[in-house]
């Protein structure tokens, strides 16, 4: 686990404990309220107000702790959190105590509560640590009762609840006492047991996941490797098969330039796959792009003249529209560039002759909408899904229609890398409707 996880998770159990107490004192302070107006049992409830106040206090302080000393870097939280974590339960377990001693003593059922604190104490701390918690609330119990039972302390009964003197009783106490030990050491015991199983578990997860990420990262660099020997060989065919169709070396008759011309097309389409896979490798292995503030029309005006000249040859209308609001766009220019020229080509390539192909660009408060429209062949119900697959092309692609079934990957991994959405509505044979959220603000890293 990276160290600013770690950093995040023992945060987030200070501030569950917090959040927890926030709950324990709004229900203490209507709880006792109840008892107050219901059942009317004198009791000095402005005692137990006081011990809801400092439950309350005790939040303030933490909160303004971890923020002054926490967010603000001042301290490291790995080194306190334990600390924060022990001191927390062990404060609360003095509370219960306090509470418990004016409303009834080991009389009040509520007695059960510290279980409570002992399962929190089994999920965040370690063994030693929970098991010192919990015979730490033990012997708070334990002094409680034998203070009460010899009169050194007060007892404060539940008079018209619970039967007074039962305080007094030794067998009663000796019989509620086994109970609640035992009790308690077996919850903790329980629950430090399934905690234990499910760090081992989570732990062994994450290992699993570093080493799925390493041996990505390794086929990716292999990849990248065989590519760049794979198109030094690809231009050299390409160049000389050009020398050879264009006439330079001499005359060639009919059959042979077929044959010549069949290879020209079949290596200039291999050539495209590998660069094709280049690009969404490069895409995978590099963990930043980089971004900058430009104008989106510029964009969608550059991808459209980039794609008319394909779409004219099939005397497809290309049009588009923008809204003028979006302005400026914070992400990867070329990527998104990239992006769009993709959708676009695939659009007009997948549209009969004549067809209808358009970009329409919207301003969503906070997000910039991208749908781009086409009245062609359409995606099959069953494969909407597996199109963004790697390699992946639709039944309904007939195989003279060039392709390599990477492009839509390219695209996944630049919205994604945008912290964007993409989806894709279709009907066969009638048209297809690719539409992409991606936010304005880019804060996050891409
Ligand atoms: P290709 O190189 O085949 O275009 P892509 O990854 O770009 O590969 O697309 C994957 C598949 O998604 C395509 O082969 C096609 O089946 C389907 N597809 C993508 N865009 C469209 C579209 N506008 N209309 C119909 N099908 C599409």
């Amino acid at each position: 686990m990276s160290l600013e996880l770690k950093k995040v998770k023992e945060l987030n159990n200070i501030l569950w404990l917090i959040k927890l107490r926030w709950i324990a004192a709004v229900c203490l302070i209507i709880a006792i309220t109840a008892v107050k107006q219901i059942f009317n049992i004198p009791l000095h409830y402005f005692v137990i107000y006081g011990i809801a106040l400092f439950l309350i206090f005790e939040n303030v302080a933490l909160l303004s702790l971890l923020k002054w000393k926490v967010k603000k870097d001042k301290i490291n939280i790995l080194s306190i959190s334990n600390k924060i974590i022990n001191a927390q339960i062990s404060i609360d377990f003095l509370v219960l105590t306090a509470i418990l001693h004016y409303t009834g003593g080991v009389e009040n059922p509520f007695i059960i509560y510290y279980v409570f604190h002992m399962v929190l104490a089994s999920i965040l701390l370690n063994i030693v640590n929970t098991y010192l918690q919990t015979s730490f609330a033990l012997i708070l119990v334990g002094l409680l009762t034998f203070l009460e039972y010899f009169e050194i302390i007060p007892h404060y009964g539940l008079n018209g609840f619970i039967e007074p003197y039962l305080y007094k009783n030794g067998l009663y106490l000796i019989v509620t006492g086994f109970i609640f030990v035992t009790t308690s050491y077996l919850v903790v015991y329980l629950t430090n047991s399934v905690t234990w199983q499910l760090k081992k578990q989570k732990e062994e997860y994450i290992q699993a996941n570093i080493q799925l990420k390493q041996k990505d990262i390794i086929k990716n660099e292999y990849i990248l490797r065989l590519n760049h020997n794979i198109r030094v060989h690809l231009a050299t065919i390409l160049s000389n098969l050009n020398v050879v169709t264009t006439g330079v070396t001499g005359e060639i008759d009919e059959k042979l330039s077929k044959f010549i011309n069949v290879a020209y097309s079949r290596t200039v389409q291999l050539a495209d796959f590998v660069n094709d896979l280049l690009k969404l490798t490069k895409l995978r292995l590099d963990n930043k792009l980089e971004k900058q503030k430009f104008l989106f029309a510029d964009v969608v005006k550059k991808v459209l003249d980039t794609v008319k000249d394909t779409a004219d040859e099939k005397s497809i209308s290309l049009t588009s529209s923008l809204d003028t609001s979006v302005g400026n766009f914070y992400g990867c220019r070329f990527s998104i560039e990239e992006l769009l020229t993709n959708l676009l080509l695939n659009a007009v390539k997948f549209t009969p002759d004549k067809g209808k192909v358009e970009i329409n660009v919207k301003d969503r408060a906070y997000n910039v909408l991208i749908e781009i429209t086409d009245t062609g062949i359409g995606i099959p119900k069953g494969e909407l899904e597996k199109i963004f697959d790697d390699f992946y092309r639709a039944t309904n692609v007939k195989d003279n229609i060039d392709g390599t079934g990477v492009g839509l990957t390219i695209v996944k991994q630049i919205v994604n890398r945008h912290n964007g959405k993409i989806w894709v509505e279709s009907e066969k044979s009638k048209g297809t409707k690719f539409s992409i959220l991606l936010p304005k603000l880019n804060y996050k890293q891409i």
